[in-house]
């Protein structure tokens, strides 16, 4: 399971892969934060370099 936190509101996401974590980054951007959509390059760079190992709990 792959975390990150919203930089904005500091809701933590969770996805199976990084690559669905960019996804549900940039949805969450889109609902919760509309006048910060992130790009596709800029949402993958965010899990890259903020996205942590999280287990089930
Ligand atoms: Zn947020």
């Amino acid at each position: 399971m792959r975390v990150i936190e919203c930089n904005a509101c500091g809701e933590v996401l969770a996805a199976d892969t990084d690559q669905e974590l960019v996804r549900r980054l940039r949805e969450h951007m889109a609902i919760e934060h509309q006048d910060a959509i992130l790009a596709q390059a800029a949402a993958r760079e965010l899990v890259a370099s903020h996205a942590y190992e999280a287990t089930d709990s």
